[in-house]
């Protein structure tokens, strides 16, 4: 490594220890912590305090040793560096801001009663930013990532396709750039199941899963040792229109017989008595007696069906279900085991196990926000300079 590259490394680690630790942490902790020398640490430690970064604690003597010098904790100072994330979803338009602790310290969002064009989102992601940065005066922003329902072009600057918000061929990151108040901000944007399994391997780091994700659509994503397959055009694991019957019904795609024809929001609404209009999750826990039990065998078994003919190609212990999909776990879950009983090879070897995502509510905007707030964590010194310290 070079001096920059090393130095670089260095400084992140020592935010990234105090970013993880549960309490303040004195020099000679973060030593211990990343096995860097003392004067190291205590360089790297005033770099960071000068930048504002991190906060000083009163000195303590530790008890073990008498007469001996006073350390002076440090941690990460609150709000003084946050990353934005934000997702769009038929339902709602949310924003979240994160500071270097990873804890969401604000979020705002609007709810939708139809799927908003990609022009109305980025108002919508814009008004809800300035909003969440004017109750937080003094921060930094180190950049916004945008969640989306839907397929990226490779360079990530586009939507090719997201049919449950109507949007084709979007240029999503040239708006938000030219968006007011996100003119000057680092902008990312994201596939919302891509996100959630990000969140999910922070749980669940160096395993391998299928996440099924129910939200607008239904993603998907294939982690194989921790790591998300991404495949040549970026949409490796997408789930959702895997063919169950050629002669199945429309899908939203233009296909037929996609699994979301059968077990997505828009395809169960389709089929219910009860308006498809607020928030999916509400409308999920709204449906009752025959309507829910007609829903739940919809759902377990075109997604067993096609659970199995995934895990017969890439072979992993655990089905992960977010979105919706994680509030019906339990009703749908032997449905799904009984289609793989059925058609999967893995029945072989026993049981395939059922899960569901550990992330709270909106594990696609944790991601998000995870995402911006993540280059800070990999090049502190660049953005130091950046921030003008
Ligand atoms: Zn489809």
């Amino acid at each position: 490594m070079q001096l920059t590259n090393v130095r670089e490394h260095n400084l992140g680690t020592v935010l990234n220890t105090l970013a993880t630790s549960d309490s303040p942490l004195s020099r000679a902790g973060l030593a211990q912590a990343t096995g860097l020398t003392k004067p190291t640490v205590s360089r790297l430690v005033d770099e960071l305090l000068s930048a504002g970064f991190l906060l000083e604690h009163a000195p303590t003597r530790s008890a073990g040793a008498a007469g001996g010098r006073p350390s002076t904790p440090v941690s990460i100072a609150e709000a003084s560096v946050v990353g934005l994330g934000a997702s769009v979803s038929a339902d709602h338009v949310a924003v979240n801001m994160i500071d270097l602790r990873r804890h969401v310290i604000a979020s705002a969002e609007t709810p939708l009663t139809r799927a908003p064009t990609p022009r109305d989102a980025v108002v919508l992601i814009a008004d809800l930013a300035a909003q969440l940065l004017a109750e937080t005066p003094h921060t930094r922003v180190s950049g916004i990532c945008v969640s989306v329902p839907g397929r990226l072009t490779p360079d990530g600057r586009r939507i090719r396709s997201a049919p449950n918000l109507g949007w084709d061929d979007a240029p999503l990151a040239e708006l938000l750039e030219s968006a007011p108040g996100l003119e000057a901000l680092d902008v990312s944007i994201e596939n919302d199941a891509r996100l959630v399994a990000e969140t999910e391997l922070v749980n669940r780091r160096g395993e391998g899963f299928v996440l099924v994700y129910g939200e607008s659509g239904i993603g998907g994503a294939v982690v194989v040792d921790g790591d998300i397959q991404r495949g040549a055009n970026g949409w490796a694991g997408e789930i959702g229109h895997l063919c169950l019957d050629v002669d199945g019904p429309q899908c939203r795609c233009g296909r037929r017989g996609c699994l979301e024809a059968y077990a997505s929001y828009w395809a169960i609404a389709q089929q219910s008595m009860q308006a498809g209009s607020g928030y999916i999750s509400e409308f999920f826990a709204a449906l009752e007696g025959a309507e829910r039990e007609a829903a739940i065998e919809r759902i377990g078994s075109s997604l067993g069906l096609a659970l199995a003919q995934v895990l017969n190609i890439v072979d992993l212990p655990t089905v992960v279900l977010g979105g919706y999909f994680r509030h019906l776990a339990a009703d749908v879950a032997p449905l799904i085991n009984a289609q793989l009983d059925r058609h999967a090879l893995a029945a072989e070897a026993g049981d395939v196990r059922i899960e569901t995502t550990t992330a709270a509510a909106r594990p696609s905007l944790a991601g998000a926000a995870l995402r911006a707030i993540q280059p800070v964590f990999d090049a502190p010194a660049e953005w130091i300079r950046r921030f003008g310290g």
